[in-house]
């Protein structure tokens, strides 16, 4: 018998697993699906049989505990970190025949100069909309967080007079991608969130970090190397069923198979929307449980391109003002090595967050608007043919970080004291993504190690804020 069960092998599970690993903790791990990696995981395209990941992941550099899980785990090779963004102009703009490609990097001054001169750069603002930009920015840095969340991004945004160009060319474009919400379905906390750790905070907050590898090769494969080695009893297609409790504890997990399993403690890591199904009856109308079904969510698509040659040789873009919000160059992300044995020629993945409106059209007709601003962009593209592709929809992608969702976030020590709840949705101070699930992970850890009898402290601290950043914050 294991002293910990970790139901559900997304990065919520994985990170508690490798956390309780290191402290010398036995742990089985219970995942339903035959792969983990939850929603950052690959599926086989039927067509050309490759790994295809269901989404491009981006992680950042004030994603400090993702980083450290990578770090610890051997993972952190197998990403490549970006130099510079690419912004492509919107459609009105245009320099000669092409579009305007902005380049966005970092100089080598303290935060918050360091990106001074790539806004600059985007030629798609005027001078007067990156004045007014500059100080929307640091009003939302001096935004109080209390009043921040529960107000929508926005109204505030109306409050400070921001030019609907501006919105459309920057806010929108930078809050899309990150929380796949609309302005005003967003927290004016969650959007200072984005804006002070990835871009104000420190120099390196902003730092984009691609995997090399499908993201199966990660989780699937040298991550599951790394828990076996460390003790970690790996079990796939083991679909939890229920939670068997005996007066408020845990006793055991019953398996959809019949089998019964024990442990002294527990950390359940699924999606909220599952975690009432595994609960007695009696507990649905209890908190934090009775509260979990309010926290709304937001899909993503991805459109998944093979064509004949290249259409461009950047390794991504980000494009302003179109359907296309993201475009990622997967026959670069690969590595040189790689490339020769494993990456698939000229394959582009497309990202659309907050795809509300595209989940409800056709996938052709998705694909054919993305194919002609991709041709539009790149005239490479125009002769290009299109071999293969197809789009997928997320439709429980990301929650919503709408006023007052951190309301109904649970923290990870469950009412049941031998049970954890982790995952991005619970109480972690960051939106849906990798660096929430890891840091529920870490945080439910502490909390099992600490009844175990030892302190530590396994939560990874932020990136430090620069003298200049806080000076000019006041
Ligand atoms: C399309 C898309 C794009 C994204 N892009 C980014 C990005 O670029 N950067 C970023 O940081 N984040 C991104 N995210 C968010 C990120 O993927 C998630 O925040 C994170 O992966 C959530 O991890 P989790 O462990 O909390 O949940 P999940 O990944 O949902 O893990 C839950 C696990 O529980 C398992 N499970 C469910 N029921 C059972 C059961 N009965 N028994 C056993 N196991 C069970 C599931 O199979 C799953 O593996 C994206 C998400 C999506 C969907």
């Amino acid at each position: 018998m294991s002293d910990v069960i970790v139901i559900g092998g997304g990065l919520a599970g994985l990170a508690s697993s490798v956390a309780l690993a290191q402290a010398g903790v036995t742990v089985t791990l219970l995942e339903s699906r035959p792969r983990l990696g939850g929603r950052a995981s690959s599926l086989e395209d039927s067509a050309t049989g490759e790994l295809i990941d269901n989404c491009q992941h981006v992680a950042m550099g004030c994603c400090t505990n993702f980083r450290h899980f990578c770090r610890v785990t051997g993972l952190e090779a197998a990403f490549r970190q970006e130099r510079e963004l690419f912004f492509v102009a919107p459609p009105t703009v245009t320099t000669g025949d092409r579009p305007h490609v902005c380049r966005f990097s970092a100089m080598p001054l303290p935060a918050p100069l360091h990106l001074a001169a790539a806004f600059l750069r985007l030629s798609y603002l005027s001078w007067r909309e990156k004045l007014t930009l500059a100080r929307g920015l640091k009003a939302l840095a001096r935004e109080q967080p209390k009043a921040a969340r529960h107000k929508n991004f926005g109204d505030w945004l109306a409050e400070q007079r921001q030019p609907a160009n501006v919105i459309e060319r920057f806010w929108l474009v930078v809050l899309v991608s990150a929380l796949s919400e609309s302005l005003n379905r967003v927290s004016v906390d969650a959007a200072k969130k984005v804006f002070v750790d990835g871009f104000l905070a420190n120099r390196h907050g902003w730092e984009v970090r691609l995997p090399t590898v499908p993201l199966d090769e990660l989780y699937s494969g040298q991550l599951t190397r790394w828990l076996t080695s460390h003790g970690v009893e790996v079990r796939l297609k083991s679909g939890v069923e229920r939670l068997a409790l005996e007066n408020d504890r845990v006793a055991a997990v019953e398996l959809r198979s019949g089998e019964r399993l024990s442990a002294q403690q527990f950390v359940l890591a699924v999606p909220q929307h599952r975690v009432c199904s595994f609960l007695p009856d009696a507990w649905h109308d209890k908190p934090p449980f009775n509260r979990l079904d309010q926290l709304q969510t937001a899909p993503i698509a991805s459109v998944h391109l093979w064509f004949d040659r290249p259409i461009t040789e950047l390794p991504h873009a980000v494009l302003v003002g179109r359907l296309s919000q993201w475009m990622f160059n997967r026959s670069r992300a690969e590595g040189k090595e790689a490339r020769s044995e494993r990456a698939q020629p000229n394959y582009f993945q497309v990202i659309i967050s907050n795809a509300r409106e595209v989940a409800e059209r056709s996938q052709l007709e998705v694909i054919a608007e993305v194919v002609s601003e991709l041709k539009a962009v790149w005239p490479e593209a125009a002769s290009a043919v299109l071999l293969h592709s197809r789009m997928i929809v997320e439709h429980k992608a990301v929650f919503s970080p709408l006023p007052g969702s951190d309301e109904l976030r649970p923290v990870q020590q469950s009412p049941m004291a031998n049970l954890q709840l982790a995952g991005d949705w619970t109480q972690t101070g960051w939106p849906a993504t990798m660096e929430g699930a890891v840091r529920s992970g870490f945080l439910a850890a502490e909390n099992i190690v600490r009844v175990l009898g030892r302190e530590v402290s396994l939560l990874q601290p932020d990136l430090p804020v620069s003298w200049l950043t806080r000076w000019w914050l006041g």
